[in-house]
């Protein structure tokens, strides 16, 4: 039915009864102007929008895809699943199969909880550094985003910077209007890429390993090595969020990639395979206080939910079973992709930089060395290229995210074709800038 109405319909009728539209403000196309397409469906590389229109997606459900759209292997698991029922609300073979499936990965994490969303993955984790740790503050870093629970809601790039929400990136006011001062209080807000003076109130210390919501921002030499050191000292945990990075940027995630074991991992996006899922994890004597067997409390009628517990085996047998390392395929793909944008722009001369960790890309329109905290990259974001780069893309039938502080994924799905048509019409967009 929704084919038949055109996308300005489309989005009155949303516009009426979702707020702003979307149920994901970045959705909205508030940073790039004008008006969303509908998704109708998706595979590989590509999604259609309602009218039938193909674009090269390389939004790719914002990292939550990495074998591409509708893999085989996901959409086989998920079929035969769903026949057996979609919840019970008691314990499955698949939740050991998916915990022992992390857990092999990812060295230092002996137990994992299986959560829903990345948001409670991180919010949970902060419950149990502060149970553990018997300590009230935690320090997270400008420009992180760990999605959206209170107190980590202050200075978190993504969409809540892709709003103009926040303007203070330093200290810890409210990200936005509903979070109270007293529920900031706690939260200590640093810039990335320097190790920040950790004094004993302290639980955790929670970073992005490479930060991926403020456009992409490397760690410079030493920093994790750092953090890693200064929580040491100061008897505070020190938590990954892993839920972009995790089982993306190597097998075992970013801790395997930089060498530096976090005493809490953050999951989400791939492991779900494109169904809400997060999971949190870490030593065995730190996971042991939430109960039911100490007094840190968290629950979740649909954790553990079995469909996306099979979509997110399917996942990480398929990344296994996919013959030539898909890290190495996955990162040759990002280099391509950065070489492309970034030859495109330079023949037209536009200062660009595409920053490169592993199997992801990040664009910035500056000229102004290397974007290495928010600072940087809220300078950078604030010229209004991307929104040029991003409907020019668009209009050539490629699909980037509609905002400036968010990543490119290509995934295992893109192909050589795919980049050369991604090479041709960035040549054209740029040349037309
Ligand atoms: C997406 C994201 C989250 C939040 O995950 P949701 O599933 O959207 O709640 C947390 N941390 C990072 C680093 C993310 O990129």
């Amino acid at each position: 039915m929704e084919h038949n109405l055109a996308p300005d319909e489309l989005w009155a009728r949303a516009c009426r009864v979702i707020p702003g539209g979307v149920n994901s403000p970045v959705r909205a196309f508030k940073a790039v102007g004008g008006t969303p397409y509908f998704v109708a469906r998706a595979e590989g590389p590509f999604v259609w929008e309602s009218r039938g229109r193909r674009f090269i997606d390389y939004v790719q459900a914002y990292g939550a895809s990495i074998l591409g759209h509708a893999h085989p292997a996901v959409v086989g698991a998920i079929a035969s699943k769903v026949v057996d029922g979609t919840s019970y609300g008691a314990p499955t073979v698949g939740e050991i199969l998916l915990a022992e499936a992390i857990c092999e990965r990812v060295p230092g994490c002996e137990q994992v909880r299986l959560v829903s969303s990345g948001t409670e993955a991180t919010m949970s984790a902060l419950r149990v550094a502060r149970g553990f740790t018997a300590r009230n503050k935690i320090i997270k870093f400008a420009g992180c985003y760990h999605g959206h629970s209170d107190s980590l809601l202050a200075a978190s790039g993504s969409g809540v910077a892709t709003l103009g929400l926040e303007k203070n990136t330093t200290s810890a006011v409210p990200g936005c209007l509903g979070v109270t001062p007293n529920l900031v209080a706690d939260t200590i807000v640093v810039p990335y890429n320097r190790v920040p003076k950790i004094s004993q109130e302290v639980a955790c210390v929670i970073v992005e390993p490479a930060a991926a919501n403020m456009g992409l921002v490397a760690p410079v030499e030493g920093f994790l090595e750092g953090l890693r050191k200064a929580c040491n000292d100061s008897g505070a945990l020190l938590i990954f969020d892993e839920v972009i990075t995790g089982f993306r940027l190597s097998r075992g995630g970013a801790s395997e990639f930089y060498g530096i074991k976090p005493d809490l991992w953050c999951f989400g996006k791939v492991i779900g395979g494109g169904l809400p899922i997060g999971a949190f994890g870490g030593r065995r004597e730190v996971m042991e206080v939430l109960a039911p067997l100490g007094e840190v409390y968290q629950a979740g009628t649909l954790s553990g939910n079995p469909l996306a517990v099979a979509a997110g085996l399917a996942v990480l047998k398929e990344l296994d079973v996919s013959g030539a390392n898909p890290y190495q395929r996955l990162t040759q793909s990002a280099k391509k992709l950065a070489d492309i944008l970034s030859e495109a722009a330079n023949q037209a001369g536009i200062s660009v930089q595409l920053p490169l960790v592993g199997p992801l890309v990040g664009i910035f329109f500056t000229d102004e060395g290397p974007v290495t905290n928010y600072d940087m990259a809220n300078k950078a974001n604030d010229n209004g290229a991307y929104a040029k780069f991003f409907w020019g893309m668009l209009n050539h039938g490629i699909a980037f995210a509609p905002g400036s502080y968010e990543v490119m994924f290509p995934s295992l799905a893109h192909t050589e074709l795919e980049l050369e048509y991604t090479a041709q019409a960035a040549a054209e967009v740029f040349s037309s800038f």
